[in-house]
């Protein structure tokens, strides 16, 4: 598979997120409210680049199922224990690609009245960044590919490669 991002280039472009949110939220108390299981680790490197008072907590949705193209159907796992209300939130994801699970995300949460509400992804597949409604952190624009590694699967491998990989058929 051919490498898009090595590690060296993610966690360069991690630390620059971290530090333009730990400048916007200056003296504000974050939570980091993680998408799973795809961002699980961008999420831990970014919370750690973000220097302030920060909170985690996670959500887990499913979108592909075990294919390569969204199924267009999204399962939200929402713990309604975890306080949104009054709380300056940032979802962390791991790329945007027709946008629909965050939009479900969005609705969820916003329905909880936070105080304020925005989203960081690593990745956004290039042309979506004009339909978005929402205060937006990006990392990497990229190409239409299938992208696995650095928390992102295919049928729940890759997972775990250091670099983010172009999955070819
Ligand atoms: P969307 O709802 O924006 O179409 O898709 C969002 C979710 O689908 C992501 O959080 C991710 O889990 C999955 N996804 C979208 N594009 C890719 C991709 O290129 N590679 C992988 N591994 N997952 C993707």
């Amino acid at each position: 598979m051919k490498t898009l991002f090595s590690e060296a280039q993610i966690l360069v472009k991690v630390e620059e997120l971290g530090k333009i949110i730990s400048n916007d939220y200056r003296d504000k108390e974050i939570l980091l409210l993680g998408v799973l299981k795809g961002s699980f680790l961008f999420f831990a490197d970014l919370a750690r680049s973000i220097n302030g008072n920060i909170q985690v907590q996670f959500i887990q949705a499913e979108s592909y199922g075990s294919s390569a193209q969204s199924s267009g159907h999204v399962k939200l796992n929402f713990n309604k224990n975890i306080v949104i209300q009054g709380k300056h939130i940032i979802i962390v994801e791991d790329i945007i690609d027709t946008g629909l699970t965050l939009h479900k995300i969005i609705e969820t949460i916003q329905a909880e009245s936070p105080l304020s509400l925005s989203v960081c992804t690593l990745l956004i597949k290039k042309n979506k960044i004009n339909s978005i409604d929402f205060k937006l952190y990006h990392g990497f624009e990229i190409e239409d590919y299938f992208v696995v590694g650095y928390g992102l699967d295919f049928n729940e491998q890759y997972r775990c490669l250091r670099d983010i990989k172009i999955l070819e058929n």
